[in-house]
């Protein structure tokens, strides 16, 4: 077998453009996840990238390394992570064509300052026993009565349902959301605690009929021995805000830092990872939905069936975060139903 330094001596001779560079990017997301797309990138460019994984606080890594990071590019899931990185100052804005024509404007920072390369939708997670197709429309409707005692959700603190709670702020103002909170909270079937996967085995169990969860943990479940009787307990519902709404998506996305030292190449890589080639790749991998027009997802993913993501800005949402923190310690979600 050829060596690796010979394999690398090779490829360069072929393909590498006259500068081989390298990029540097602190992720929340665990290195085998995007190793195909490292890989991609390396073969295609002749540039090395560094993954440092880093499971939580990267702005306030970036923010203490200031002007000495190595850091080119943050890569991470889920929107209160991104804006609160360019909030705190620790990305550049980015202008480039591929990105805006592979990245929807919902999906990504109207200032540049992020773009999303995958998506998640928020979706419910309904009995196949005991809930009859079609009974689960509209987010609004969750917090009909006639859901009493039958809902399970993770705690109401957690960012997947602040950014949900943030959506229907958006769309219906603060007052109608924390009078759909209350509903809500009276229809759960127990005081929430666990992961979106806990509630699944709780519809598995017979505690409760539906329940929120990220669409990728249907994969996920899918794919461990214990979990599988969990997915096949139920189907994925795509609820929508009104009749005619779209449904609830969250990002996973790439910014550029600050003082990114390799900005050139940082550039090329997020150019690479918004291609929708690469969205398929990845999308593929993590069981999420890729964004640019006419990328198709995975075969499973594809299998749960078609929605259409909620046209509202992610920027737009996550602006009520604060608002929808509040409105669940004021309603006190986490409590759980009155008994
Ligand atoms: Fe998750």
């Amino acid at each position: 077998m050829p060596s690796r330094t010979l394999l690398a001596a090779l490829a360069a001779t072929v393909a590498a453009p006259a500068l081989a560079g390298e990029v540097n990017v602190y992720s929340y997301r665990q290195p085998e996840l995007i190793a195909p797309l490292v890989e991609g990138f390396e073969a295609a460019s002749g540039h090395d990238v560094n993954i440092v994984y880093i499971d939580q606080g990267i702005t306030e890594r970036l923010v203490a390394e200031g002007r000495r990071s190595p850091a080119d590019l943050v890569f991470t899931v889920d929107i209160a992570r991104l804006t609160e990185a360019k909030e705190a100052g620790v990305t550049q804005a980015v202008e480039s064509d591929a990105i805006a024509a592979n990245v929807p404007e919902a999906m990504r920072d109207p200032e540049g300052h992020w773009a999303g390369v995958s998506v998640r939708a928020r979706a419910v997670y309904a009995s196949k026993e005991r809930v009859a197709d079609g009974e689960v429309t509209t987010y609004e409707d969750l917090a009909d009565p006639k859901w009493r005692g039958r809902i399970c959700t993770r705690p109401g603190t957690h960012d997947y349902n602040i950014a949900l709670i943030s959506a229907m702020i958006e769309h219906h103002g603060p007052d109608e959301t924390r009078t759909w909170l209350e509903g809500l909270k009276a229809n759960l079937a127990k005081a929430p605690e666990g992961n979106d996967r806990a509630q699944v085995k709780s519809i598995w169990a017979g505690e409760c009929d539906i329940s929120l969860g990220n669409t990728y943990y249907m994969g996920a479940m899918l794919g461990d021995p214990e979990q599988q009787p969990w997915a096949d307990s139920v189907r994925l519902v795509f609820p929508t805000f009104g009749e005619d709404g779209g449904t609830h998506v969250n990002v996973s996305g790439v910014a550029m830092t600050q003082g990114a030292p390799n900005r050139d190449v940082a550039l090329e890589f997020m150019e690479y990872l918004t291609s929708p080639e690469a969205q398929e790749i990845y999308a593929e991998v993590v069981n999420e939905y890729p964004v640019a027009p006419g990328a198709a997802p995975s075969e499973l993913v594809a299998g749960w069936g078609d929605f259409t993501p909620d046209a509202t800005n992610l920027v737009d949402i996550a602006a009520h975060r604060a608002e929808a923190l509040k409105l669940v310690e004021e309603v006190d979600y986490d409590a759980g139903p009155a008994s």
